[in-house]
């Protein structure tokens, strides 16, 4: 008997991150196109390389920016706005994806950028296709034709990977007064074109994927899928539908209706959907299981997952593939780079490239029994139970304290309305009270600072010393600005989940662990393993010192535990939730000890807050229970008079409003500019009690915001939000920007704020 094995997709980026630097060296005109072209070839060809073992490589997964976009040139829908005739076809590309191309970098000849959005629940941002009424797909395979040419020639067992027109559709905007649906006859019509010219290429499985099918559908989207796939038959190419991501639940059926050859289920999220689709689906179809975690950085436990799936294979024999669980996209590349996490903890862990080992080893462990890979299940199994005994993981003290937790752990000590009173009386702010969120431009003196501190090239003192400077002159701007509240800038951090990675207990921090978020930016997700414990201060003498140097109030500037944990790789050997109150706890203990520090304002910042949202509503109220709860542990310990700020960076409440409110945090800064303040309309409709300050201007573009314009926006939002409740403040941190948008753009702030008390 045999097992088929094979990928979903390998993260693309390179395991240093070469194809970011590629990109934006082109960007700024330091290499041409054709020398990052030849990264990409590169890159295509080592990936294949690490794959040769697997029965069908992925082909299509590689990406100059996006696959949804390629998705989007490959359909030829492009839209209008960003096509310019003097543009090569990668330029063009990049202009939709980043609303500028390479060649007018510098200059005003830019269009907006394409909308981007999280892949389902993931951190991976993909550009939103747009449909019109006018939308008319045309087929451009010829870039997908090439790569799969290049990747025959390595191995001729490929496998191309797209995003099925379903998920394709579903995830896309519409403008006007369209139904999506009406577009997907003539979709399907393109996909049918594209299939029908892979099976002229030797092609004889391509895989679509659906993860739209692990959400809730309308009846119309289900009969979608029916259509689709009906029309999408080809005698001489097989096609596997993948889903991931979540539970099929009642889509199962729908699934298992296709008339497709293969499906493939996510057993990682889908396990107890395993029985009930061997059992549903026509006996004659190809079960691929996803049996490795694609989203963790963890071994996974191979004995356990033969014991489970010897007898399934036993009764499909060669009707079962196994694969990862989805795409690698989401995990880093290669664990061997990593040189400086602690052995044991690294033994316990798994990279892109361990997780196709894992999956090799499976595979032999099926055809030739567990015997033949004897060695590979011992060492497995030891890493296994290492972390499973190991003390590492496992604080007593912790655990202890994990038991004293109760709600009224959460609760502050008066309602709102009294706390407004005492505050008030202590901070003495005018109303419309102005601030920022946190950090401000991080300089190259900063970011060297921190580096050559890093490397050991410079002692602590020195160090401090440097960090001090910035604190001062992040002050002295502030002074002179004229701002109410102020913050000691950030300058010591690096980002705003890794630097508590980095000191608390329970953490590990890779060195080349980076994973695409969009486009050329990665992020490197901090390693939580064991219970989280805080051994000392993490910011309190940075703001210690920034408020030493002003009468004004400094904030205190912490990362909320669900943040963290959001952003964060976390154990898989407990709930998050469990994980989660542990940070709540040590963020409790540094907002206890800034307010014993008489810092009398501490924001927590939650900008992830809202992405950890399950796939499907039916359990959001769980996740928003645990989470607030854990916020609320966070932040509610201190006394009536210290005044808690928290801020979030999005603009979609109206579905979490009641959540929202239930964090208590006497002030929420929050993004708005960008939607004209209209999302303040759930405030008021909700009649959010506490304090808000909605964002007067977006810190991601570098525009400066007239005087004007900002009182425009402030004069809306005092129609719909109490006026001694708003604040007034940018949409999020500055870190990004440059002193010289900064400085203008908060001084307009500050004057648009005085000349709207004078009219109060
Ligand atoms: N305090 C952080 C900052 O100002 C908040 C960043 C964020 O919300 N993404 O950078
Ligand atoms: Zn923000």
């Amino acid at each position: 008997m045999m097992v088929t094995t094979h990928n979903l997709g390998f993260p693309r980026i390179g395991g240093k991150r070469e194809l970011k630097f590629a990109l934006e060296s082109y960007w700024n005109g330091s290499i041409t196109q054709s020398a990052l072209l030849q990264t990409g070839v590169n890159l295509r060809s080592t990936h294949w390389q690490y794959q040769k073992n697997l029965d069908f490589i992925p082909v299509g997964d590689f990406s100059y920016y996006d696959h949804v976009l390629d998705m989007s040139f490959l359909l030829g829908n492009i839209p209008t706005r960003s096509i310019k005739d003097q543009d090569t076809r990668l330029d063009q590309y990049f202009r939709v994806a980043r609303g500028r191309s390479a060649n007018d970098e510098h200059n005003e000849n830019s269009v907006f950028a394409g909308e981007m959005t999280k892949w389902f629940d993931t951190n991976y941002h993909f550009i939103v296709p747009e449909f019109t009424k006018e939308t008319h797909f045309t087929l451009n395979a010829e870039h997908l034709l090439a790569q799969i040419q290049e990747a025959q020639h390595i191995n001729p067992a490929i496998k191309p990977v797209l995003v099925g027109p379903v998920t394709y559709l579903s995830l896309g905007k519409t403008y006007g007064d369209l139904n999506k649906l009406d577009l997907l006859p003539q979709l399907v019509k393109t996909y049918a074109e594209l299939l029908s010219l892979l099976a002229q290429r030797q092609i004889q499985w391509v895989q679509l994927d659906e993860p739209i099918l692990v959400t809730e559908l309308s009846k119309e989207w289900q009969d979608a899928f029916l259509y689709t796939y009906k029309h999408l038959q080809n005698d001489q190419l097989n096609i596997l539908v993948a889903t991931y991501f979540g539970q099929l639940q009642d889509n199962l059926e729908i699934l298992c209706k296709l008339p497709v050859q293969g499906v493939h289920l996510d057993t990682i999220n889908g396990f107890d959907e395993i029985q009930s689709l061997i059992d549903t689906i026509d006996a004659n179809k190809i079960i691929s299981l996803g049996i490795i975690n694609g989203r963790n950085i963890w071994k996974s436990d191979l004995n356990t997952i033969l014991d489970w799936l010897e007898p399934i294979y036993q009764k499909l024999g060669k009707r079962l593939w196994i694969a990862p669980s989805c795409s690698l996209l989401h995990v880093p590349v290669d664990l061997q780079n990593e040189s400086k996490i602690d052995p044991q903890i690294k033994s316990w862990m798994a990279f892109a490239l361990q997780k196709l080992d894992e999956l090799t080893i499976i595979a032999h462990a099926l055809k030739d029994g567990r015997t033949s890979v004897k060695q590979d299940l011992n060492d497995n199994h030891q890493a296994i139970q290492s972390r499973k005994t190991s003390t590492l993981t496992h604080n007593p003290h912790v655990r202890d304290l994990c038991k004293t937790i109760t709600p009224e752990l959460g609760n502050r000590n008066s309602p709102y309305t009294e706390r407004f009173k005492i505050q008030q009386k202590i901070l003495n702010l005018p109303i419309f009270p102005t601030t920022t969120i946190g950090s401000f431009p991080q300089t190259s003196d900063i970011r060297k600072a921190r580096n050559q501190f890093k490397k050991g090239n410079i002692d602590f003192q020195t160090y401090e010393a440097a960090m001090h400077k910035e604190i001062a002159l992040c002050i002295q701007q502030q002074t002179d600005l004229d701002l109410d509240v102020f913050v000691h800038g950030e300058a010591e951090r690096n980002d705003m989940v890794e630097y508590f990675g980095e000191q608390l207990e329970g953490y590990v921090i890779s060195q080349h662990g980076w994973v695409q978020s969009y486009g050329s930016r990665c992020v490197k997700p901090p390693i939580l393993y064991g219970d989280i414990h805080r051994n000392q201060a993490m910011t309190l003498p940075w703001i210690k010192y920034a408020q030493s140097l002003t009468d004004k109030t400094v904030k205190g500037m912490l990362t909320g535990p669900v943040t963290i944990l959001n952003w964060s790789f976390v154990r898989d050997d407990q709930p998050r939730s469990e994980t989660c109150y542990q940070l709540a706890l040590a963020i409790r203990a540094e907002v206890l000890d800034l307010e014993q520090a008489n810092i009398k304002i501490i924001q927590i910042d939650e900008a992830a807050l809202r992405e950890g949202l399950p796939l499907r509503r039916s359990q959001w109220d769980n996740y928003l229970s645990w989470a607030v709860g854990a916020f609320r542990i966070a932040a509610n310990g201190v006394k009536d008079q210290t005044q808690i700020h928290t801020h979030m960076c999005y603009s979609e409440f109206n579905d979490i409003i009641a959540a929202i409110a239930k964090m208590d945090a006497d002030v929420i800064t929050i993004e708005t500019s960008r939607s004209n303040m209209e999302l303040l309309e759930v405030f008021e409709e909700f009649n959010y009690p506490n304090s808000i300050g909605p964002g007067v201007y977006d810190i991601h573009s570098p525009n400066i915001p007239s005087k004007a314009q900002i009182i425009a926006l402030m004069d809306k939002a005092r129609r719909l939000i109490p006026v001694q409740h708003l604040w007034v403040n940018p949409d999020c941190g500055l870190k990004t920007r440059q002193w010289s948008e900064v400085i203008p753009a908060l001084r307009h702030m500050v004057d648009a704020a005085k000349q709207l008390r004078k009219s109060t």
